[in-house]
């Protein structure tokens, strides 16, 4: 480390990706005085929200909470209209808060970052993009998002269908028209669970390719009525510093102590308040230790079986929709409106496929085991190469050369899940081991963005050219998310949580288990103490680096 310091990148920063952690960050840098530049491989703002058209997209966590809380004016001004966002007003708002800030201008659309080279001797990165588009900056945000590329599509045979293709992460800006089309949906994860009731009305037949049963609740929905939003707006502040605090970024109703400190009657009549009013992934709230415990965990996973059978009138099909083997929660719980009342309909089937499984497309549809069903689309729900895919696709090297992809072969490791050792001045939002997916998303990437800006303030302070996190504090912070994990029931269970959709994915939790709130007093604490665990690079008196 001692060569002299190129004084004149391109820019400060580099923020890869347009979505909630992109334009958050490009107006925080900006805000901080540093000169940044955005890439989207969009053609416009939005991420995940410009990418999840399918019908039925919507957030499910509640719109007060799943948005930015760093402008008063903006979330005074901003009405939501339901309790749960759809895609296209998630959508409305970051094109509000791109042009309110004036956002569009930072960022160069249908650029895609294919390449992050460090250079030790300059200590800036070369950033390299699918267009002829290549700068140099000190610093690269990675904020290309924890479920945004795509899981590969390995079918048997699937280059031989002739039906219309489609993914519900990819879905075609101008809509389609599947009315009295033969439809298979594959995947029933959150995507599936929400699109599969609003595509049944249309086609002529659906068929829902099940491989796992996965537990859903009812998202009981509604709007926003005027005196609500008025009330809650006028409490934002309050709500704002509940969250920051609270396990999962989001409000909620508290738990009603131990499952196991009530009799059968008392916790089943504290589900049924829950399922009719509570709504949402609270649900797995109810209780402090449904994600805990394994026998508490049972009893919520029983309540929701039992509520399939209540609902679905074929006991085949019924018993085939009820997730077994794993308990509830460990893979990311689906929120719905009505998705198991759907397969009452005669024109829905559904294909267990542990039953009967896929075998392989063939021109006119797909074959599984019981024989060929024929098919004019077929839409793939089938999920993300989650926390990791997004940066390990591109190819970052740091330094000696070593690449993201090489660092992370035995499971992620970073500082804080925004920071990996060996490569400087680089930082991710809301990365694998910080709470990230583990709730309010939009909360954790305001804190993860506001830290690095304090960060990078204190390197300017101190004269830094490159800030890095230490091996040592890498692998302490990973051995600390590791005990979190193992308190989890979340751990032990194979979901994209732990990279097990992913052939050949190291198996861990990805994210921080520790809960939303203790993760921002252990980042707080570090920035009030200097840092520790990051090395500042300070170039000497003689133009080199010390
Ligand atoms: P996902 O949860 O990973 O679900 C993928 C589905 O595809 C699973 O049912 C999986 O079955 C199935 N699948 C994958 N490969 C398959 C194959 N080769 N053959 C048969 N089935 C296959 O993906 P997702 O539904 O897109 O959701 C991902 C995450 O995005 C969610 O968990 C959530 O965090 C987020 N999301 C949120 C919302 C919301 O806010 N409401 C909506 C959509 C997405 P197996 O389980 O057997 O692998």
């Amino acid at each position: 480390m001692s060569a002299p310091v190129d004084p004149a990148p391109d820019y400060d920063v580099v923020v890869v990706g347009a979505g909630f952690a992109g334009l958050y960050a490009l107006y925080a840098l900006r805000a901080e005085g540093l000169s940044v530049v955005g890439f989207e491989s969009g053609s416009d703002v939005g991420g995940t929200w410009f990418w999840n058209r399918y019908p039925g997209a919507r957030c499910d966590t509640e719109s007060l909470d799943y948005s930015y809380s760093f402008d008063k004016d903006l979330q005074q001004d901003w009405t939501w209209s339901e309790r749960y966002a759809t895609q296209p007003e998630i959508l409305r708002y970051l094109n509000h808060v791109a042009d309110r800030f004036a956002l569009r201008p930072l960022i160069r659309f249908h650029t895609e970052v294919t390449s992050a080279v460090y250079d030790e001797d300059s200590a800036t990165w070369t950033v390299g993009t699918s267009t002829a588009d290549t700068v140099r900056a000190r610093y690269v945000v990675m904020a290309a998002g924890v479920l945004s590329s795509l899981k590969e599509l390995d079918f048997p045979g699937l280059e031989r269908f002739r039906g219309t293709r489609l993914h519900t992460a990819r879905w075609p800006h101008e809509g389609v028209d599947l009315s009295g089309q033969r439809v298979a949906v594959i995947g029933t994860g959150s995507s599936g669970v929400q699109l599969v009731p609003r595509l049944a009305p249309q086609t002529a037949h659906l068929h829902v390719l099940q491989r796992t049963a996965n537990f859903s609740v009812p998202a009981r929905n509604r709007p926003v009525l005027p005196e609500e939003a008025a009330r809650e707006k006028a409490g934002y502040d309050e709500r704002r510093a509940e969250i920051r605090v609270s396990r999962a970024g989001m409000k909620e109703i508290p738990a009603e102590g131990s499952a196991l400190d009530h009799d059968a009657a008392e916790r089943t009549r504290i589900f049924e308040w829950r399922w009719a009013y509570g709504g949402g992934p609270t649900f797995l709230r109810t209780f402090t230790d449904l994600a805990l415990d394994e026998q508490a965990n049972a009893t919520a996973a029983d309540f929701v079986r039992a509520k399939i059978r209540e609902t679905v009138a074929d006991p085949e099909t019924a018993d085939s929709l009820s997730p077994k083997g794993f308990p509830i929660g460990t893979k990311r719980l689906c929120v719905d409106t009505d998705y198991y009342a759907t397969f009452n309909r005669p024109d829905v089937t559904l294909v267990d496929l542990r039953k009967t499984p896929l075998v392989e497309f063939t021109e006119n549809g797909i074959r599984t085991t019981a024989g060929e069903i024929e098919l004019d689309a077929v839409v793939f729900a089938t999920g993300f190469d989650a926390l990791t895919g997004a940066i390990t696709r591109i190819d970052v090297r740091g330094r000696g050369g070593e690449t993201v992809a090489e660092h992370w072969a035995d499971g992620p490791r970073t500082m804080l899940g925004v920071a990996v050792a060996g490569f400087p001045n680089l930082f991710t939002v809301t990365g694998p081991g910080s709470p990230s997916v583990l709730g309010n998303v939009v909360a954790s990437i305001e804190q993860h963005v506001e830290w690095i800006v304090d960060c990078l303030r204190h390197a300017r302070e101190v004269g830094a050219v490159s800030v890095e996190a230490t091996r040592e504090a890498e692998e302490d912070w990973s051995r600390q998310a590791a005990e979190a994990a193992a308190q989890t029931l979340m751990a032990r269970n194979a979901s994209w949580y732990t990279g097990a959709n992913i052939p050949g994915k190291a198996r861990q939790l990805l994210p921080y288990a520790g809960g939303v709130g203790r993760f921002r007093e252990i980042c707080d604490d570090v920035a009030a103490r200097g840092y520790p665990g990051f090395h500042f690079t300070v170039p000497t008196p003689t133009g080199h680096q010390a």
